[in-house]
């Protein structure tokens, strides 16, 4: 079973590992407990430890340990077959006619297979072949410095507050936005939580310290702000009427920032005037550049999209 080099830059067997009427390991049996398990602790610690800057995460990704265990009942020798037990499909080709963003490509490349795949999509063509080719680093490292400095040029300016201590300019680290819900007499923000930060002490910065009456205003208007659980417990929980067909961003208001000052550290402040109308001037720089209007974005009715729409959501941005 020694590769052979064919025309297009790919290996295959010699002879298929499988012959056409064999049975193979998946055929008769597949280790669903384990492979369930593991998948769990992998999506926990996905969501847990999600590198803050990484090409969008396909939809349709499916844990890579199910594909690791699916490939591992092909290894020809069933000693061989264990989960942690290396190698195994060395010299062996597998084809992915549907490979979608290429999970199994990736799997099977770690017990030695050799992979080809295709996708009818370019998109997660696109990013298979990001993630599957081997650039060096120092590469990588060139094309992230040009397109940071490129985005450091246009985009810092809208992270930047002031100090609530010295007034000096300081860096937005993150903004905390509530979320617009209809309740049994008015309109209120959901916040997640109240709480905003526990320091190592054990005392806790809450939305009360910015926020004392829990009542937000802007332009003449007034929110109540209210936990989600409280929120949930009390019935807020319909869209307002007259954002079911914008964006899911204008759903939010944003309430409070979380900012770092060189000589004052930390902070946490309540969204001013200033700091609105930089949301505004970032707002308006989208709507400038982006080359699609809101109608481009509107969600047909189907089978899958109905969801979307009975779910009130109208527009795919
Ligand atoms: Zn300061």
């Amino acid at each position: 079973m020694t590769p052979t080099q064919i025309g297009l830059d790919f290996l295959v067997a010699d002879e298929p590992v499988v012959q056409l009427g064999d049975t193979v390991a998946i055929d008769t049996s597949f280790p669903e407990e384990s492979a369930n398990a593991l998948a769990h602790i992998e999506s926990f610690n996905k969501h847990l430890f999600r590198p803050n800057t990484y090409l969008h995460k396909r939809w349709a990704r499916r844990s890579g340990t199910t594909f690791w265990h699916i490939l591992k009942q092909l290894v020809p020798d069933p000693a061989r077959r264990d989960y942690y037990f290396p190698g195994g499909l060395e010299g062996v080709t597998v084809l992915d006619p549907m490979m979608g963003v290429g999970t199994i490509l990736h799997e099977a490349i770690r017990p030695g297979a050799y992979v080809i795949g295709f996708d009818i999509d370019p998109i997660p063509v696109l990013q298979a072949k990001a993630s599957l080719s081997d650039v060096p680093l120092s590469e990588k490292e060139k094309v992230f410095r040009a397109f940071r400095s490129e985005l450091v040029k246009r985009m810092l300016k809208y992270y930047v507050t002031a100090c609530p201590e010295c007034g000096g300019a300081a860096e937005i680290q993150f903004t905390l936005y509530g979320q617009r819900k209809l309740g049994p007499d008015c309109e209120v923000l959901v916040a997640d939580s109240l709480a905003l930060r526990e320091e190592p002490d054990g005392t806790e910065k809450n939305i009360r310290t910015t926020y004392p009456s829990l009542e937000f205003s802007i332009d003449g208007r007034s929110w109540p702000i209210v936990e989600k659980d409280e929120a949930n417990k009390n019935g807020v929980n319909r869209k307002p009427s007259d954002i079911l067909s914008n964006t899911f961003a204008e759903r939010y208001v944003p309430l409070v920032i979380a900012g770092h000052c060189e000589t004052h550290k930390g902070f946490l402040k309540k969204i001013d005037p200033a700091d609105n109308m930089n949301i505004s001037a970032a707002a308006r720089w989208v709507k400038r550049n982006a080359h699609f209007t809101d109608a481009d974005f509107q969600i047909p009715d189907g089978p899958k999209s109905g969801d979307l729409l009975n779910r009130e959501t109208q527009t795919f941005l």
